[in-house]
């Protein structure tokens, strides 16, 4: 990724509008489909942050260092396989870390090469929490998958100017592709569910994986981006809509607590840490 894209993508954070979406209830899983379905989490890079104080718009980070993991995942279910979250640029690979912005973004090992490595022999669908630069960075990765959107964030995605600095979407534009508004049963059978989660961006969706061990496990997407965010329910200042964030944080923790879920927050270190590492997948 040049700088220029880079620079244009985190501009695309800055843009505020209007938000729409709604969540529908979850159903529960059958249980023949929950014994067989795995979870793999891969490395999609780092970034080092010089300042996170965007991360809140309250100033409470303000001038605080940090770092954050950037995480993709598989779903691996007896109807295909999910992929969720396309990481940081392949580009990036090899490169000399350069600081753009706050942002020093990095990444060793494309995700293609990882999905490969841990014996996932397709990607039948690709979906994603949102179109920011470190979740849409490796769209390759989901060559002859179909696309499952949000309505709210394709519109985005199809209708946002230059100034929204979006970078490069063609590899998810063109694919075979169906949207929908509200949450969206994957397989049909409530084992996998995108939530809808708006907020962060327009069609900002976490994902919930009905697992046989390890039970209901609740992606984030970028709901929160360290653990204190949730803890303290910081709205970063460059979200689309901070009351619909805050009301996405509700209907995530009330889902949460009503399934006794696991939270996995994707770019939090110490919440990947704990998972395990491919070809291990969570079962
Ligand atoms: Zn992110």
């Amino acid at each position: 990724m040049t700088q220029f894209k880079l620079g244009a993508a985190i501009a695309a954070t800055m843009f505020m509008g209007a938000c729409t979406g709604y969540v529908t209830s979850t159903e529960a899983a059958s249980p023949e489909a929950a014994a067989s379905i795995e979870l793999y989490t891969f490395d999609c890079g780092k970034i080092e942050i010089s300042d996170r104080g965007i991360f809140a718009n309250d100033g409470r980070y303000d001038g605080q260092a940090s770092e954050v993991a950037d995480s993709c995942f598989v779903v691996s279910h007896p109807k295909g396989n999910l992929l969720w979250d396309l990481g940081l640029p392949a580009g990036l690979i090899g490169a000399e870390p350069t600081q753009n912005g706050v942002f020093t973004p990095s990444l060793e090992v494309s995700l293609a090469d990882q999905i490969a490595a841990a014996g996932i022999e397709s990607i039948d669908y690709v979906a994603i929490s949102h179109h920011h630069f470190d979740h849409t960075g490796q769209q390759e990765a989901a060559a002859g998958a179909k696309w499952l959107v949000p309505q709210a964030e394709l519109d985005f995605i199809e209708n946002a100017g230059p100034e929204a600095g979006i970078g490069d979407m063609s590899g998810l534009m063109g694919l075979e592709r169906t949207a929908f508004t509200g949450d969206y049963d994957v397989f049909g059978d409530g084992s996998v569910v995108i939530i809808s989660l708006p907020g962060h961006t327009a069609g900002h969706a976490g994902l919930l994986v009905n697992l046989a061990e390890a039970g209901p496990v609740m992606l984030t997407g970028d709901l929160y981006h360290f653990r204190e965010s949730r803890t303290g329910k910081a709205v970063p200042a460059f979200n689309f809509d901070a009351p619909e964030t805050l009301k996405s944080m509700k209907v995530f923790e009330d889902k949460v607590a009503a399934l006794n879920a696991r939270v996995i927050i994707q770019h939090a270190a110490a919440d990947l840490a704990d998972l395990p590492k491919p070809p291990e997948a969570l079962k």
